[in-house]
Parts: structure tokens; C-alpha cells; sequence
């Protein structure tokens, strides 16, 4: 299962948390599509609403009246081909001995089997398959023998891949993530309160001030009573893994990640496209909308180095069609691209082109607009792409498609160009993504692109030092 999904939460002082959660989840639906939900805690019990669907179909003012108490976490859930799966839904809520406990996870672990099994012959009953359910069971038993804090750090030391979370425990609200800050996770101010969120533009939805990212490692407790919140660094590692490709096609440009506005990141990536693989052609065209602030940083570059070249809308998105990746067959896939982008005729005509996009997956998107641009009347079509190859699956919560389906998997640039019939194809190297990041190969996940990955996944060769923990039935120290 890979969750790529937009969690939040969120404690204020004497207002309800369900609005402002609602709008939060608004904010973060590029994030997941299929399911969304909110869980409140009013100070005596939980309440909970979570549906698959759009976040605009799931609430209505009846649920969001429902939904009582100034604390709450809330979760919009990704799809992926073949799992539309209503038991997944998050946040996911239960009930024991020592309260109720609310979590939302964003990420994928990778040791989950071991302490399913490890929980099931202590007798926990699990309903559903996923990683969420064992993070629950796992903090529920640790919180029977120990304070909040310590019973996170117990379970923070037992799971191993890639986690942001919020979690409610009763009426307090925490934000984890993992030791190594596979997936984002920030801290906002609202004046009345506090949130926790995977991307700051959810905070900027509520009108609050971004205060930080939350460390790798780092639990983030919010007072319930809206008036502040603690921090615990409660796992170091040596090095993060940071995933690059939340800044190259997953977040939203205006949202800050580890301490970059994506939207500079994206242009930026496109400078160094331009310096390391440039061609000048009549006119670079973006393919919206993740293509945007590539090729507008790829055409400046082009302009500063004297070229003469246009920057233009040479594509038309239809907004209402959702991304080609809930489709299922290729057929359908196909159809879909066609369905969402048409080009602008005009911009395109007798012209050589530079196509611009952030990432080529299975190639589908690459081959139909390739050949759109060549009936639209382009005498040239040349495509640039803002990250390197894509050559391995993403087990770390990016829905991506399988190794088979990956194009860059087996095939080398010059096959590829070949199959999508461009004239020219060219990617961006993967230090020009560690250098627009400010980081290191060592502090970044390029799993995807190297085949890599810093956590240690069964069946697949990593050349990282790799720590799994060994997972033991009595308590870690604290
Ligand atoms: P493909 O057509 O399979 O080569 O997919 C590439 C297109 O899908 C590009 O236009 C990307 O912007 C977009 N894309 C890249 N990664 C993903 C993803 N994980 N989920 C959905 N769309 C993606």
C-alpha cells in the first residue's frame, strides 16, 4: 500500500476546530482524492466523520455541526489504482482502556508485518490491513505503561519507514515525524491556536503565520486549550531523507518545505535545466500545471544567456478532470491525457518547441502531447524534464506505479526519446536537485531515481547504512 495522503491538526481556544480543519483539508487536496475525515475530541468523547470522496462532497454543514470540540486532526487520502478502499479512510479512530486515540498517517512503513504479528499473538484484533491501524494498536499498548511522551518515543522506536502523523490522544493533539523527515510536517500560529499540517498552504488558508517545520524526529504536543505547544526531540539519526520529489511535482508551489518555497525550488530546477541541457527553440511551453514555474525558470535562464525564445501557454488544462493516475488501464489513461490538456494552436503552429514537464512516470503523458503538438503544426518538438529519469518505485508513500511500468525502469534516454518520438529529451541530473535544495545526495530520498532508498526495504539493494530496528515485546528505554 502507498499512502500518499495530506494530514492536519489542530487546537484552538474557545473555537470549534471543525472549520478550520474542513478549510485545511481544502487546502491539502492535491494531496489525496479518494477518502477524507475529521475527528474532533469535545473534552468528553470523540466525533468522527470520514467518507471517501472529494473533501467538498464528504462535509456538509450537518457534519461540521457534528463534529464538536476546539481539537481535532483531519486526513484526505490518495488513491491507488486498484485499492479504492473505504476501511483505509482515515483519520483512523479507536477506543481503549486509556482513551481514545485519533491518528492520521502520511507515509509508508516498511517493518509494519513484524509488529502486526507481533500485536496480533498479544491479542490485538486488526480490521484493516493498513500501516495506521498498527501505529494505533502499538501507541494504545505503549500509553497503558507509560506517559504520552514515553509511549511515543516507544513506538517511534519500534516503526520503521516513512511517517508524519497527527494524532489525537483525548483532546491533545500531537505532529510526529520521522527521524529521518521522509514527508513534511509544520507547525502554524492562529492566534488562538495551533496547527499542524503537511504543507504550510494550509496554514495560509486559516489566515495563520508559519512558525517552522517540525524536525525529523520530533514529537510537537499542542495545548488543548489553544495557548501554546512542547517539543521533544525523541530520535536523532544521521542523516535525513528528505523526498525530493515533494518539491519537483507532489506540493503545492506555495507551500514551504523544510525551510523552501517549492514554487523557488521549481524555478530554480528549471535555471539548471536550462544550463545543463538547454536548446533554444522559438517558443518553451510548460505542461500544466506542474510544468509552470519549471519553464518559466528554464526560459529566463535561456533569456539571461541571450537566446531568443518566447515563454507561452501552449496547452490548455481542463480543471475538472482529476489526475491521470486514478485511471486504472492504460487505454483509459490515454484517453484521460487528451481529455485534460488541449493545445493552443496558435502558440504552437510552424514552430520549434520546448516542451517542459517535471517528471516523465510511465511516458504516457510525454508520448500524447509529443504527438498533440506535432498536429498542432510544431515544426520541432524538444522535451526537458525538471528531475532525473525515474528508474524505481517509491515505497516511501508516493504513488509512482510499479518498476515494469516505470519507461526509464529498462530503457536508456535515447530509447526513450525513441518511444515518445520527440526530437530531443533530456533530464535534469540529480545533483542539480541536491544543489536547488541546498542539501546533500546523503540527505535526501532519491530512491525513485537511484534505486537506493534510506530505509531498508526488503528485495531491493540499497548502498545506505541501514538501521532497522529490532523490534522486542518489552519496552525501549526511554
Ligand atoms: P506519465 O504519463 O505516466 O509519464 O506521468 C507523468 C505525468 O504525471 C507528469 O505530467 C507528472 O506531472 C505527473 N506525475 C508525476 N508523478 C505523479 C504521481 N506520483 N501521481 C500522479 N501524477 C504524477
Amino acid at each position: 500500500m502507498h499512502e500518499k495522503c495530506g494530514v492536519v491538526g489542530i487546537s484552538l481556544e474557545d473555537r470549534s476546530a471543525a472549520r478550520p480543519l474542513y478549510y485545511s483539508l481544502y487546502a491539502l487536496q492535491h494531496r489525496g482524492q479518494e477518502s477524507a475525515g475529521i475527528v474532533t475530541h469535545d473534552g468528553f468523547q470523540q466525533h468522527s466523520h470520514v467518507e471517501m470522496g472529494l473533501v467538498g462532497d464528504v462535509f456538509d454543514e450537518d457534519d461540521l455541526a457534528q463534529l464538536n470540540g476546539s481539537n481535532g486532526i483531519g486526513h484526505v487520502r490518495y488513491p491507488t489504482a486498484g485499492s479504492v478502499n473505504a476501511c483505509c479512510a482515515q483519520p483512523f479512530s479507536v477506543s481503549f482502556k486509556s482513551g481514545s486515540l485519533g491518528l492520521s498517517h502520511n507515509g509508508n512503513l516498511v517493518n509494519t508485518p513484524d509488529i502486526r504479528s507481533e500485536l496480533a499473538d498479544l491479542g490485538h484484533a486488526f480490521t484493516s490491513d493498513g500501516d495506521t491501524e498498527v501505529i494505533a494498536h502499538d501507541l494504545a499498548r505503549n500509553l497503558l505503561e507509560s506517559d504520552l511522551v514515553r509511549a511515543v518515543k516507544r513506538t517511534m522506536n519500534r516503526i520503521h519507514g516513512s511517517y508524519s502523523l497527527t494524532i489525537m490522544h483525548d483532546d491533545t493533539v500531537l505532529g510526529v515525524r520521522d527521524p529521518q523527515g521522509n514527508r513534511p510536517l509544520c507547525i502554524g500560529d492562529l492566534g488562538d491556536g495551533y496547527v499542524l499540517a503537511s504543507e504550510s498552504a494550509a496554514i495560509d488558508t486559516l489566515d495563520g503565520e508559519l512558525v517552522r517545520d517540525v524536525q525529523p524526529g520530533e514529537l510537537v504536543v499542542l495545548h488543548p486549550d489553544g495557548t501554546g505547544y512542547d517539543t521533544y526531540q525523541l530520535v536523532d539519526a544521521d542523516s535525513t531523507a528528505h523526498c525530493f520529489f515533494e518539491h519537483v511535482y507532489f506540493a503545492r508551489p506555495d507551500s514551504n518545505i523544510d525551510e523552501k518555497l517549492v514554487y523557488d525550488v521549481r524555478r530554480e530546477l528549471g535555471r539548471k535545466l536550462y544550463e545543463e541541457n538547454g536548446i533554444d527553440t522559438d517558443v518553451v511551453l510548460p505542461v500544466p500545471d506542474s510544468g509552470r514555474a519549471f519553464a518559466s525558470g528554464y526560459a529566463d535562464a535561456a533569456q539571461d544567456a541571450g537566446a531568443d525564445v518566447d515563454f507561452a501557454e501552449g496547452l490548455m488544462k481542463n480543471r475538472y478532470v482529476g489526475r491521470t493516475f486514478i485511471m486504472p488501464t492504460q487505454d483509459e489513461r490515454e484517453r484521460a491525457v487528451r481529455l485534460k490538456l488541449n493545445p493552443i494552436k496558435n502558440t504552437v503552429e510552424g514552430k520549434s518547441v520546448t516542451l517542459i514537464d517535471d517528471s516523465i512516470v510511465r511516458g504516457t503523458t510525454s508520448t500524447q502531447l509529443v504527438q498533440l503538438m506535432r498536429d498542432a503544426g510544431a515544426e520541432e518538438v524538444h522535451v526537458r524534464i525538471g528531475a532525473p529519469p525515474i528508474i524505481a518505485p517509491c515505497y516511501m508513500g508516493i504513488d509512482m506505479a510499479s518498476r515494469e511500468e516505470l519507461i526509464a525502469a529498462d530503457k536508456s534516454i535515447e530509447e526513450i526519446r525513441e518511444e515518445i518520438k520527440a526530437d530531443s529529451l533530456s533530464y535534469l541530473s540529480i545533483d542539480a536537485i541536491a544543489d536547488a535544495l541546498d542539501s546533500t545526495r546523503g540527505d535526501l530520498c532519491l530512491g525513485c531515481v537511484t534505486g537506493e532508498y534510506p530505509y531498508d526495504i526488503e528485495d531491493e539493494a540499497t548502498d545506505r547504512e541501514v538501521n532497522r530496528p529490532t523490534i522486542e515485546p518489552s519496552p525501549a528505554d526511554d
